[in-house]
């Protein structure tokens, strides 16, 4: 039977963006093709709310986009701080630490966030030349509010740099209100696109602050001196080449872009928390205890909670899978066997995540978990009829 697939990312994908997949595929100098990757530039800056942001669109993932804004943005011995709720906080600074970077690593306990206090505290401590935020940690669920931390950065002349790879298109992001830096993304999450595009927005003065570099980007394919040029040719629709683009992903990624446009960024934010909302109900009436120790630090892409005293978590994943709904298992390297990942993004619907809901129940009452069957339903949909 046809799977549904409720990981955090890759994700269950528009048949118009699958379509793009399997188009003939042009020329990336074809002048059909130069307008729609100049068009998906544009729907970037909509989508991250950027209007004076430079976006770059590049063949990899979303570790790319984290590599991109390290090594263009810094250099060796710069300091960077960075704020770590999970798996992902601890590989922006490998990465930083990769291309020199001197870090500090603030990190919060499981299933809480880094309190604007201690940020500000190391903020005062010595000049920082960037700091790295992590929106929604696939890991652990945990969702941080960026707007503070941006413009404590801003505060103390820090470029501020999201990691959005498990939030963009999905949890609200004002990048030029807030004064974010660098917002990225990995197109396979809440952008609504297979696996293979690395998308960044950088701000008008991070670009400033890269043109000013003392000395040469340390990583070829990344260096923002190839792309630059390239970005800019297609939104003039001109053609022009550095690396081959991935053509139907890039067509794929307008289609969604369009997609995500038509429905609009706050609808679409608020069904994601709607959902969100809903699903953290219906696990919670299941007696199931969620990662993140509040409502207001739970993600509203994806949730991750904790498998019931007893329960064989492979077990439970397995049998899931069996009625075709695949969902993931923990991604912390101490505590992967302890808990679950449900993603809930993109065009994610209440529909998708009452089969979970329902599978997931059944799995655990076959499992000997003890529960009411149908509780989680009827309190997922409680929730969703009182919040519409
Ligand atoms: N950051 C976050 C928050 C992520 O969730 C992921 C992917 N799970 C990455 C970075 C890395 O993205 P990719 O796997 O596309 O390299």
């Amino acid at each position: 039977g046809r799977k549904l697939l409720m990981i955090p990312g890759p994700i269950e994908f528009e048949p118009d963006v699958l379509q793009a997949m399997g188009m003939a595929t042009t020329s990336h100098v074809a002048p059909d093709f130069i307008e729609v990757f100049g068009k998906s530039l544009e729907l970037m800056r909509e989508v991250w709310k950027a209007p004076k942001g430079q976006p770059f669109i590049v063949s990899g993932t979303g570790t790319l986009a984290m590599d991109m804004a390290a090594c263009n943005l810094i250099e060796k011995d710069d300091a960077v701080l960075v704020i770590s709720t999970g798996y992902f906080g601890k590989r922006f600074k490998d990465i930083m630490e990769r291309y020199g970077a001197n870090t500090t690593i603030l990190e919060a306990p499981l299933g809480e966030a880094v309190s604007l206090e201690a940020i500000e505290k190391e903020l005062r401590t010595k000049p920082y030349k960037a700091l790295t935020i992590t929106h929604v940690d696939t890991s652990t669920g945990i969702l941080v509010d960026p707007e503070p931390i941006a413009k404590l950065a801003t505060k103390y002349n820090t470029l501020s740099i999201l990691d959005g790879v498990c939030s963009v298109a999905g949890e609200t992001i004002l990048q030029e209100k807030w004064g974010l830096d660098v917002v990225l993304t990995g197109s396979q999450k809440a952008i609504g696109v297979p696996p293979g595009l690395a998308l960044l927005m950088v701000s008008e003065k991070a670009m400033k602050v890269w043109n000013k570099r003392k000395t040469p980007v340390a990583n070829y394919y990344s260096d923002w001196h190839n792309w630059l040029p390239i970005m800019r040719a297609y939104e003039e629709r001109r053609p022009s080449y550095f690396g081959t683009p991935p053509v139907n992903l890039i067509v794929a990624l307008e289609t969604s872009l369009k997609i995500i446009c038509k429905e609009g960024m706050s609808e679409r934010v608020k069904r994601h928390q709607v959902l969100g909302n809903a699903f953290r109900a219906g696990i919670t009436a299941l007696n199931l205890e969620i990662l993140p120790k509040t409502d207001q630090l739970a993600a509203n892409t994806l949730t991750a909670a904790y498998y019931p005293k007893g329960i064989d978590g492979a077990a439970m994943l397995s049998k899931m899978a069996k009625n075709n709904v695949i969902v993931a298992g923990g991604l912390l390297p101490d505590l992967k066997a302890t808990y679950f990942r449900v993603g809930h993004m993109g065009s994610v619907s209440a529909n998708d995540l009452i089969a979970v809901l329902s599978a997931l129940e059944r799995a655990l009452s076959e499992l000997g978990h003890q529960m009411d069957v149908g509780k989680c339903l009827t309190a997922f949909q409680n929730k969703i009829l009182s919040t519409k």
